[in-house]
């Protein structure tokens, strides 16, 4: 049986983090694990930035946001040796297995330290929902009720002057963060990768809602699809009638109390977690499907595509 095991946050930070972490250290202690803790993702594997947690080192931390232990991103970690760096700092400790909490990136990372013998488990902490594994990623659901504080303040000055605010929300290249948002905020027009809509169609339905005297307009569009959001809007301003303002809401997103939907979700996700690494199972990743905590192969689950959400994409038309 396993003695001694780690934990890490890498990528992105999101909301929940913090309360995963706390529960991989709860539950390996009730099992007599010693847990440690390693700093900015698999920077602190490398530079050998570790320590021994205990149930203090987690005390109220489960209302913060992003991660105590620190994320980083480190390019370097693909190359073999340098992930042998990071294998002979956690021998040296006898650390045998590992949670690693991130992104699909880090889950990579995850399935190749477990071929280098030691056991990971990947949870899935993004706000951007873009991992096939899991309904929901650790940190969407406060993301998306931070979007959507934001729309109810744009909506307010929007409908106030009687403009078309164009808001651009996160998702990497997942379209998730804009489809919820822009449902559960009933906007005029949403604009993800998997429903794009093109740019004279736009142009054609937002001036028809201006001749039309609608008071205002508020599009949700998705990251990465407008090189220039603000020059967009300058199109929409001149070919529409509305007065357009793009409204970037950037990291704001990624920050924050989080909501109890993601406390709730990485709390049983880390547990989980230290289940199957006392079950000796490794280069998997852990996710929630219709509500049941599951487990996958991590190099079967990251390839896999996405859930589109037909049904919703179906809700943009019939309720607009
Ligand atoms: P987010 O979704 O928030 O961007 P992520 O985990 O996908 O999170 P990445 O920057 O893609 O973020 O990956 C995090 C880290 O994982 C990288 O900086 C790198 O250290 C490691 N990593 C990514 N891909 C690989 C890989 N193919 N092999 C080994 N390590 C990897």
């Amino acid at each position: 049986m396993i003695r001694k095991i780690g934990v890490l946050t890498s990528g992105g930070d999101a909301p929940g983090m913090n309360c995963a972490i706390r529960a991989v250290v709860r539950a390996g202690l009730k099992y007599g694990l010693d847990v440690y803790g390693i700093m900015d993702g698999y920077k602190g594997l490398v530079e050998d930035d570790m320590f021994l947690m205990d149930r203090h080192s987690v005390s109220d931390i489960v209302n913060r946001g992003g991660t105590i232990l620190g994320t980083a991103r480190l390019r370097e970690f693909k190359e073999e040796k340098v992930r042998q760096i990071a294998v002979d700092n956690l021998r040296k400790r006898g650390i045998e297995a590992l949670v690693v909490i991130g992104g699909d990136g880090s889950y990579m990372g995850a399935k190749k330290l477990t071929e280098m013998g030691i056991n990971c488990v990947g949870l899935p902490g993004t706000i951007d929902n873009d991992i096939a594994s899991t309904d929901y990623t650790i940190g969407f659901d406060t993301c998306l009720n931070t979007i959507c504080y934001c729309i109810d303040h744009i909506r307010d000055t929007t409908s106030s002057h009687q403009r078309c605010a164009i808001i651009e929300v996160m998702g990497n290249h997942c379209g998730d963060l804009a489809l919820f948002s822009g449902l559960a905020e009933g906007v005029e027009m949403i604009i993800t990768p998997d429903h794009p809509i093109p740019e004279e169609e736009i142009i054609d339905s937002l001036r028809k809602l201006h001749d039309a005297k609608r008071k205002r307009a508020i599009v949700v569009v998705s990251e990465k699809i407008y090189p220039n959001i603000n020059e967009f809007a300058k199109k929409i301003t001149v070919e529409t009638g509305f007065e357009a303002k793009a409204e970037v809401l950037g990291r704001v997103q990624r920050g924050g109390t989080p909501s109890a939907f993601d406390r709730i979700l990485a709390a049983r996700m880390g547990a989980y977690a230290v289940d199957c690494l006392l079950e000796g199972k490794g280069g998997i990743c852990v996710g929630m499907v219709d509500n049941k905590i599951v487990d996958d192969d991590i190099y079967q689950a990251v390839p896999r595509p996405r859930d589109k959400h037909p049904s919703m994409l179906r809700l943009i038309d019939i309720l607009k």
